[in-house]
């Protein structure tokens, strides 16, 4: 326990000395490449506003005028007298994206997991997680009474001895679609088909997917084609590619009630602002219209991953925006994203525990509003760093 001023300060002195501290960045513009940061002028690659949406002049158009009719706070709770049209209506629009009957907003995506996780499971069940899971995930399953059993990174042959030697009568398998600081995507095929096999339930987080990959943008489910019987529970955020603030899981009518009825994230807390609802709901119609935000990412996403290769740089194998390099150490880590913004460009070090000890990395994020000319000059940064592949 760390109850006292001298503990806390040793705390805070031993993250430093392990170039473990954290510190927001202070941002006084928009969410889009080029930044004010900490009082300067910034190219930046580490959001997750992959599509290049959150400053969308029709979401923020659609926000002003659902805020201009219904005012700024939802008030209450859903259950309560929160819940308001233009809830209902996201809900409806996101069920139908996502070829489900049904789906259920929560306030974050970090609610929506631990929420959903210790609804669907008690003492006795078991949960499955891969171990590069989201932290959200890995706390609903640490929340939970249920045993917890982490899997193998993507390792079906894993998941499938632990699955085989599980007595359990409830099986929920927890997965990331696309993986947050990898930027790999999940086996989900193999995975519905294992669960299914075991009379489980698969969990899809697809916070990363959602809005960049499948032919409509409805994510790594849709890209895979899988259907509610092999994913039963899906779930996204809407803070990334979306360009808003939320999350949703969507499946079929009894899961939903089910939730509605004992997800205590859901039912404890106040419903988001339905001005946010309202531009999210207009989100999802320009990720349909506007597909060329999403070829534009993938032309970009090729661009960078070709020009990184010819310089040798530690690239991880991802198709997705999350391109990052692989730098070991965490003083590493740090030096070479100080060495970037001294060139004027934002890429954050991912340390520890957010990635496993000796793997911190520099995660680089690729969004649709970015330029040809921007990867460039990302590329060119990188060269002069000359950035070596960790030794093992
Ligand atoms: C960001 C993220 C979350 C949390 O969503 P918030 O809406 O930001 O709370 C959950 N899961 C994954 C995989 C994420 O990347």
């Amino acid at each position: 326990m760390r109850n006292n001023p001298e503990q806390l300060r040793a705390y805070l002195q031993s993250q430093q000395e392990q170039h473990l501290y954290r510190k927001p960045r202070l941002n006084e513009s928009a969410q889009q490449p080029l930044m004010q940061i900490d009082g300067r002028q910034v190219l930046a690659f580490c959001s997750n506003d992959y599509l290049g949406l959150a400053n969308h002049p029709g979401i923020v158009g659609a926000l002003q005028c659902s805020a201009e009719k219904y005012g700024v706070g939802s008030g209450a709770a859903h259950l309560v007298n929160g819940h308001h049209i233009e809830h209902q209506r996201l809900e409806e629009a996101l069920a139908e994206f996502t070829g489900r009957q049904r789906a259920l907003l929560f306030s974050t995506g970090y609610m929506a997991n631990l929420g959903v996780i210790n609804a669907l499971t008690e003492k006795g069940d078991v949960i499955f997680q891969d171990r590069l899971n989201h932290a959200s995930l890995i706390d609903g399953g640490r929340l939970s009474d249920a045993t917890m059993w982490r899997y193998r990174h993507n390792d079906i042959a894993d998941l499938s001895r632990r699955m085989a030697k599980s007595e359990a009568e409830n099986k929920l398998v927890v997965t990331d679609g696309v993986f947050s600081m990898d930027g790999d995507c999940a086996p989900l095929t193999e995975l519905a088909t294992l669960t299914q096999q075991h009379q489980g339930w698969l969990m899809v987080d697809d916070a990363h997917g959602f809005g960049v990959l499948g032919k409509h943008g409805a994510g790594l489910v849709e890209q895979e084609g899988l259907n509610s019987d092999q994913v039963p529970v899906l779930m996204a955020t809407l803070g990334k590619a979306i360009g808003t603030a939320g999350a949703f899981v969507a499946g079929n009518d009894d899961l939903i009630e089910y939730l509605i009825q004992s997800a205590r994230t859901y039912i404890f807390t106040t419903a988001m602002p339905p001005a946010v609802a309202a531009a999210t709901h207009y989100s999802l119609k320009v990720i349909q219209e506007e597909t060329w935000r999403r070829e534009q990412l993938q032309s970009l996403i090729q661009r960078f991953k070709q020009g990184a290769a010819q310089l040798g740089l530690p690239i991880m194998p991802s198709d997705t925006p999350i391109q990052p390099l692989l730098v070991g150490g965490s003083d590493q880590a740090m030096r070479y994203s100080l060495q970037l913004l001294e060139q004027g460009i934002l890429v954050t070090a991912i340390r520890p525990p957010t990635v496993p000890d000796g793997e911190a990395r520099l995660r680089i994020t690729i969004t649709a509003g970015h330029s040809e000319v921007q990867i460039d000059q990302l590329l060119n940064a990188l060269e002069s760093l000359q950035i070596s592949k960790p030794i093992e």
